[in-house]
């Protein structure tokens, strides 16, 4: 077979691509009879595609391309690490020092006492990693009964067997056998969908309540942590209201239950501080970390994990590893990163200068006739697309048809824009300049009007 290259006529790519790859969360019929969008190279916050289309990236990829594409320093720190020390791994009493320098480097911005980190190559896998952490520190401490996570509904966190159970996702444990036993998933805080007649606040109370009622159902015996991402990214980007996280670490004090940070997505800088924990005021015992600790330019993740859970931890031997744990390259590429975020001043950047901007750009969306709600922390945002916009009602058609129109109209302004149901959310690179987010809100206004006149002509509104 000849090579395969960017030079290839799109239709043959996609022929190519139908014939032997199957792609994450896709009806593969339905995107074989289409052909996938063909994406051959990217800088900054733009997209090339291989129809010469320049694309702006509103999702960094998946949340993860903090920095940008294209960064030179990472492609050279990646060749000088092949090449001195491409791979070893960090079991049977040895280390490099990719994965020091990492680790010592994450001690140092990670808040509180959170100085000691377990690598995995995922965000799934270091949830995985939670699962058995967690459940062994308890057992290590003589309570082996401790053993149920707590999660909710609607949350994302990843996709192996252990971490999609700890997910609230119902259209994912539908299929292969999930959840793992003695995972409890409570409501979550999502007032605009869920909060019926309260207010926000009498809501994100009465949501972080059930925390502490579920606790007392199970019983405090049973109870080993409690996970939550400190704002909801997969599920819909949902803030939660003031009041619920407060209430939430309260309870956990209370119980002496576990506090999981799924820093996935609000890690390094999303929320316009290092950690969606600090935004929060959350003192998590466990933070897992992943996509812009590398900003996408290698796999890796991880668990940032207390000075008294690893104590304990550490007093045994702990079970669990993966080959790829602390990859020398990985963590090479992840140091720089970091470097970069920080000699940049990006979080500065986003605090300061870009979510400043965005904010009121994007909260005046909530003027436009489809949208019920617009909402945005730092550089995440969403917005609730709704027939009826004092009443948050919901489309008579089924869930995510709109959003997928919208989606459709936002790709045809070259703009990324991700559709969960009938939201649409954003989550774009870190260092998007304010006249890049000028081409955002203008590419996102001229697709809603799009999408708006489409519903009207399909006779969905
Ligand atoms: N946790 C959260 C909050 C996530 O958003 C994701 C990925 N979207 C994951 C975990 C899983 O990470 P990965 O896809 O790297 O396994």
């Amino acid at each position: 077979m000849s090579a395969i290259t960017n030079h290839m006529p799109t239709a043959e790519l996609q022929a190519l691509d139908a014939a032997h790859h199957m792609h994450p969360f896709t009806n593969g019929d339905e995107l074989n009879a289409k052909g996938a969008r063909v994406i051959t190279r990217a800088k900054g916050v733009t997209l090339t595609d291989s129809e010469g289309n320049q694309i702006l990236d509103a999702m960094a990829g998946l949340w993860c391309v903090n920095i940008g594409y294209g960064r030179e320093e990472l492609a050279e720190v990646a060749a000088r690490q092949m090449r001195e020390l491409p791979y070893y791994n960090t079991f049977f009493q040895t280390t490099h020092v990719p994965a020091i320098a990492l680790a010592n480097k994450l001690a140092e911005l990670a808040p509180g006492d959170l100085n000691h980190v377990f690598f995995a190559g995922s965000g799934s896998e270091a949830n995985d990693t939670n699962i058995r952490m967690v459940r062994t520190y308890w057992a290590m401490k003589g309570k082996p009964t401790k053993s149920v996570i707590i999660s909710r509904k609607n949350a994302y966190h990843g996709s192996s067997v252990g971490s999609g159970s700890l997910g609230g996702m119902t259209y994912m444990h539908a299929q292969g056998g999930m959840p793992i036993p003695d995972i409890h998933h409570i409501n979550q805080p999502h007032w605009y969908a869920e909060g019926g007649d309260m207010t926000p606040e009498e809501f994100g109370l009465a949501r972080a309540r059930e925390l502490e009622e579920a606790i007392l159902e199970l019983g405090e015996d049973r109870v080993a942590a409690f996970i939550a991402e400190p704002v909801q990214g997969a599920g819909g980007v949902i803030i939660p209201p003031e009041t619920y996280w407060p209430e939430i670490q309260r309870i956990c004090d209370k119980y002496e239950i576990l506090l999981i940070a799924d820093e996935v997505i609000c890690g390094f800088g999303r929320t316009g501080t290092w950690f969606g924990s600090i935004t929060m005021g959350l003192r998590p015992d466990i933070m897992t970390i992943a996509k812009g600790l590398s900003s996408g330019y290698q796999p890796i993740g991880g668990s940032i994990v207390s000075d008294e859970v690893a104590a304990v931890i550490g007093s045994g031997e702990f079970n669990h590893g993966y080959t790829y744990s602390g990859h020398p390259v990985a963590a090479a590429v992840a140091l720089e990163n970091l470097r970069i975020l920080e000699e940049e001043r990006v979080v500065d950047h986003v605090r300061d200068v870009a979510a400043p901007h965005l904010k009121a750009k994007w909260e005046a969306l909530s003027d436009h006739p489809l949208v019920g709600e617009a909402r945005i922390i730092g550089l995440m945002g969403s917005l609730a697309l709704t027939p009826h916009k004092d009443s948050r009602a919901k489309f008579a058609s089924d869930a995510g048809t709109v959003g997928l129109i919208c989606r459709e109209r936002c790709f045809a302004n070259n703009l990324v824009m991700r559709h969960v149901g009938d939201r649409m959310i954003i989550s774009p690179p870190l260092v998007i300049t304010p006249e890049e987010i000028d081409t955002l809100i203008a590419r996102a206004t001229k697709a809603l009007d799009e999408c708006h006149a489409e519903l009207k002509e399909r006779d969905l509104l």
